[in-house]
């Protein structure tokens, strides 16, 4: 009886593998297609200075959008893409796509997400050099935006990716920090320009005296190697008095803005608000 219920549960869990494997095939044969089908947008978040809240920088987010499915996050394609070269193709466009909207806001810089593979790529500063370029962008106007997976495999070889990224002007931020394998030894020998706090810290400091305390730390360690710290995930104003009270000196998330289009994005650093939404909700920023 035991014997056949486990030949069951194995039959069933190859079934469910097998599922698997057919899902992430569908969505990389269409994935791989989106772009030529113009599936594919960026649309760009405020990041606003703890104060004034004036918008230092957008972070460019990918959205894709299919008439089968309807929007798929990024994710759950991100990770898939991420199995292949694909991720190549997909982060060159978004790249290219993220630079062309930098133009619109000289003040401002773009802030745009690669993942570990795009990182470890060979000569993966040459193939942003040679887009930062062709696009006219000062280096400094670009944020490089990397997880601690993408650091924490070769050390040596990840620092020194960094620093030759910062020397040649580039910005580079920590995202989603404190969830990663980051050691604290480690992180001070990555030069960086800023740390990222995930959101689920943020999302939880206000009822959990251990996330507050989480962000507490991270704004510290921050202060104390002298790098911006911006929190992601920002939805309240109890949320900003913390932030505010802890010290992180960038806020990001629902309460300034949701994503917005590009051309939103430019609407919002030229009259200093936007009041457009897909659903007619107000998002209103002042300066
Ligand atoms: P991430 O880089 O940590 O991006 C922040 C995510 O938090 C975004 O989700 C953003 O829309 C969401 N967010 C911002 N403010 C708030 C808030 O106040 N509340 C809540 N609940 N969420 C907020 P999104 O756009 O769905 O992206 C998810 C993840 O997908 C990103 O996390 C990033 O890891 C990845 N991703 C997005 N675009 C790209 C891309 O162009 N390239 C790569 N490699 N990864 C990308
Ligand atoms: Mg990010
Ligand atoms: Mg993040
Ligand atoms: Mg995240």
């Amino acid at each position: 009886e035991a014997k056949r219920s486990g030949r069951n549960v194995a039959r069933l869990f190859e079934t469910r593998m097998d599922e698997g494997i057919r899902v992430r095939r569908t969505v990389q044969d269409r994935l791989s297609r989106s772009i030529a089908r113009g599936e594919l947008e960026m649309l760009f978040q405020p990041i606003v200075a703890n104060g004034a809240f004036e918008t230092v920088g957008f972070e460019a987010l990918l959205r894709w959008n299919t008439d089968e499915f309807g929007p798929i996050s990024p994710s759950v394609f991100i990770p898939i893409a991420e199995e292949s070269d694909l991720i190549h193709e997909l982060g060159e466009w978004v790249l290219t796509q993220a630079l062309e909207s930098a133009r619109d806001s000289p003040d401002q810089y773009v802030s745009v997400n690669f993942s570990p593979r795009q990182f470890r790529r060979q000569n993966f500063i040459g193939h942003v050099m040679e887009l930062v370029q062709r696009a006219g962008i000062e280096p400094h106007r670009l944020q490089i935006e990397i997880t601690e997976t993408a650091l924490f495999d070769d050390v040596e070889r990840a620092a020194e990716t960094l620093y030759r990224l910062r020397q040649m002007g580039f910005r580079v931020a920590l995202d989603d920090f404190g969830t990663g394998y980051s050691n604290l030894y480690n992180v001070r020998k990555f030069p960086l320009d800023a740390l990222k706090i995930d959101r689920s810290f943020i999302d939880g400091m206000v009822r959990e005296r251990e996330s507050a305390a989480i962000v507490r730390s991270i704004t510290q360690l921050g202060r104390a190697l002298k790098l911006e710290v911006i929190a992601e995930g920002v939805e309240t104003d109890g949320q900003v008095a913390l932030l505010r009270a802890a010290g992180a000196s960038h806020l990001q998330g629902f309460l300034f803005s949701h994503p917005l289009r590009a051309e939103d994005a430019r609407a919002l650093v030229e009259e200093g608000y936007v009041r457009r939404d897909d659903d007619g909700q107000v998002t209103a920023l002042q300066n």
